[in-house]
C-alpha cells in the first residue's frame, strides 16, 4: 500500500459520498488487497512477456514514487506484434463463434476475480479515487467483456440482411488508448475486437501502462491463443509506429484532438482505406433550466466536472444556467464542493484523487491563470478546509462565473477539475451557446418537463446527451464524438460496426 496517508488531508462535514456509478454487488474492498508490481516488465508479444530491454518509468501521481520500468517499444518492437497478430489471425478468426465467446467470457470472470488488485493497479498508476476504480472502472470493464462475448455468435443480428458468412472481421487492430481510464479504454478496445474474429495490437498510455500489463497476465491465465492481443508499451513515437506499419488493417485511436488529426493525416497518407475510429476531447454543455430540481442538478454539475479529477473526455465542463436560479446553484456548488475531499488516491473517502502528471497539473494550473487574466471569477475550496497533500500531483476543484463566450476557458479542454459557469434566457440561447465549440462529445439537460428536454436534447450537436442524470455508461450503449470529437462509435450495436467487414 501506498506509504501517503489520508491525515494530511483535513475532512469537513457532514460527509457526502459521490455517487459516480452503479456499485457492483461483488465490488470488493480494494484497500486490504496486496498487489505485486515487478520492478521491469517487457511486451506482450505472441503470448509471452519479452525480455524489457529499454525502459522508461511509471509513477504513482500521488507519490511521485516510481513503480515500475517499463519497456520502450521501437518499431521493431511494433513489427514484431503486429507479425504476431497477422499470424494469429486466421486460426482466430476462424474459431466457431462460440469458442471465441468462450474466451472472452474467461477473460470478463477474471476481470471480477482480480477486481480487487486491478482497482489498486489503477489508482496507484493514474491517480484516482479507489473507490471510482473500485465501484466504476473495474465493473465496467467486466461488464465490457461479457456484453461482448455475448455478441460473438450473434453478430447476424447485429446486421440485419446479412448471413454468418457475409460478417467478416477486418483484420489486425492496431489500437491506442489514452491514461484517464486505462483499463476501461483497452476493454472498449480489446473486447469488440475480438468478438469480431479480429486479432490486436494495444499501445497504453505511457503514463498508465501496468493495467494492461495485468490484463496480459489474465489472457496468458485464459490461455487466450498466443498473437490474438498484443500489448506493446511505450511513449507516442510507439503510437506512430503502430499507426504506420502497413500490416494493420484497422486503427482505433482515444486520445487528443491533436494527436486525433496526426492520426487521420497517417491514414490518408496510406492510401490503402485502412479502417480508422477517432475518440477524441471535448468541452460538453451541463444545461441547468429553472424548474429543474436543483439539488440533484448540483450533484449532476459535481460529479460532471469533479469526477476522476475531470480527466474525462466527456466532463460536463461548461456549466449553463437559467439566470433565475444562478445565485442558487453557485451557492449549492461552492458548498458542496467544499466538502469534497482531496488527497490519497488509495483513501476509500477520497473524492478527488492525484493529478494524472506533472505536465498535466501544469497544463491546469495555466488555464486556472489564463482564466482569471481574461476576467473570470475563480471560485475554489478554502484551503483550510481542503489542504493538499505536500508530495504528488494535486489541484483543488474550482469553478469560474463570469466566464464570456470568447474566454478560452470556454472553448479549450482543461482536462482538469476546472468548471466555467455562464447563464443563459432562453432555451434558444442555451441551446446556441451549448453547440458553440468545435467539439461535440456530451451534454446533460436538467428540466422538470421531457419535452423541454427532448427538444434540446435533439438539437445538441453531441453524440451522448444525459437528462436530469451524467457520466451514466453502459456498455449496450454507443459513445462518440460529432465534430471535432471524433467520429466511429464505441459500445453497443453500432460499436461492433468498426470491426466487420460485410
Ligand atoms: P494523447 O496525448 O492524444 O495520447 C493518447 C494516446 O496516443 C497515448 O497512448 C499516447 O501515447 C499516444 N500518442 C501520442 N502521440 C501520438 C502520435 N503522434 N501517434 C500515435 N500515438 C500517439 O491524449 P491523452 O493526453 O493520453 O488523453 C487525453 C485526451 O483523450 C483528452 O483530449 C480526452 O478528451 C481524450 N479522450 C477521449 C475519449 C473519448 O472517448 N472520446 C475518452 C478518453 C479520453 P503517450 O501516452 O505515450 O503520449
Ligand atoms: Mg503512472
Amino acid at each position: 500500500m501506498s506509504d501517503t496517508t489520508s491525515s494530511s488531508v483535513k475532512r469537513s462535514s457532514p460527509r457526502h459520498e459521490l455517487n459516480f456509478g452503479e456499485a457492483w454487488d461483488y465490488a470488493p474492498a480494494p484497500e486490504s488487497a496486496k498487489v505485486t508490481i515487478e520492478p521491469r516488465y517487457g511486451h506482450f508479444i505472441n503470448g509471452k512477456f519479452t525480455k524489457a530491454g529499454k525502459t522508461f518509468p511509471t509513477i504513482n501521481p500521488a507519490t511521485e514514487e516510481t513503480l515500475s520500468e517499463v519497456a520502450l517499444g521501437n518499431t521493431r518492437d511494433v513489427g514484431r506484434a503486429v507479425a504476431a497478430a497477422k499470424e494469429a489471425l486466421p486460426k482466430w478468426s476462424r474459431l466457431k463463434p462460440t469458442e471465441r465467446a468462450k474466451y472472452i467470457f474467461r477473460i470478463a470472470r477474471r476481470i471480477q476475480e482480480r477486481a480487487r488488485e486491478l482497482a489498486i493497479l489503477e489508482t496507484k498508476d493514474g491517480g484516482k479515487p479507489i473507490k471510482e476504480s473500485r465501484d466504476v472502472d473495474i465493473p465496467l470493464v467486466a461488464q465490457h467483456f461479457f456484453y461482448h462475448a455475448g455478441w460473438a455468435d450473434k453478430l447476424h443480428y447485429a446486421f440485419p440482411g446479412h448471413g454468418r458468412g457475409d460478417i467478416q472481421p477486418v483484420g489486425v487492430c492496431g489500437q491506442i488508448i489514452p491514461w484517464n481510464f486505462p483499463l476501461l479504454m483497452a476493454a472498449w478496445k480489446i473486447a469488440p475486437a475480438l468478438a469480431c474474429g479480429n486479432t490486436v495490437v494495444l499501445k497504453p498510455a505511457e503514463t498508465t501502462p501496468l493495467t494492461a500489463l495485468r490484463l496480459a497476465e489474465i489472457l496468458e491465465e485464459i490461455e487466450l491463443p498466443p498473437g490474438v492481443v498484443n500489448i506493446i508499451t511505450g511513449a507516442g513515437d510507439t503510437g506512430a509506429a503502430l499507426a504506420k506499419h502497413p500490416d494493420i488493417n484497422k486503427l482505433a485511436f482515444t486520445g487528443s484532438t491533436e494527436v486525433g488529426k496526426i492520426l487521420a493525416r497517417t491514414a490518408a497518407e496510406r492510401g490503402d482505406g485502412i479502417r480508422l475510429t477517432l475518440e477524441l476531447g471535448g468541452k460538453s454543455p451541463n444545461i441547468i433550466f429553472d424548474d429543474a430540481s436543483i439539488d440533484q442538478a448540483v450533484e449532476g454539475i459535481i460529479s460532471g466536472i469533479y469526477f476522476n479529477q475531470g480527466h474525462v473526455c466527456c466532463a460536463g465542463s461548461r456549466l449553463f444556467v437559467q439566470e433565475g436560479i444562478v445565485d442558487e446553484v453557485v451557492e449549492k456548488l461552492r458548498i458542496r464542493m467544499q466538502s469534497l475531499r482531496v488527497g490519497d488516491p488509495l483513501d476509500k473517502n477520497t473524492d478527488v484523487g492525484a493529478i494524472n502528471s506533472g505536465e498535466q497539473l501544469t497544463r491546469i494550473n495555466d488555464y486556472i491563470r489564463i482564466a482569471q487574466d481574461e476576467g473570470a471569477e475563480l471560485h475554489e475550496p478554502q484551503a483550510s478546509s481542503n489542504g493538499l497533500p505536500s508530495k504528488g500531483f494535486f489541484c483543488r476543484p474550482c469553478f469560474f462565473t463570469g466566464v464570456q463566450q470568447s474566454h478560452r476557458i470556454a472553448q479549450e479542454e482543461v482536462f482538469g477539475p476546472v468548471l466555467a459557469v455562464q447563464t443563459f434566457r432562453t432555451p434558444e440561447e442555451a441551446l446556441k451557446r451549448a453547440n458553440n465549440t468545435p467539439y461535440g462529445l456530451a451534454a446533460g439537460v436538467w428540466s422538470d418537463k421531457g419535452s423541454k428536454i427532448f427538444e434540446i436534447a435533439t438539437k445538441l450537436k453531441a453524440g451522448v446527451v444525459w437528462c436530469n442524470t451524467y457520466n451514466k455508461f453502459d456498455a449496450a450503449s454507443p459513445f462518440g464524438g460529432f465534430k471535432e470529437s471524433g467520429f466511429g462509435r464505441e459500445g453497443g450495436i453500432q460499436g461492433l460496426r468498426g470491426y466487420v467487414r460485410l
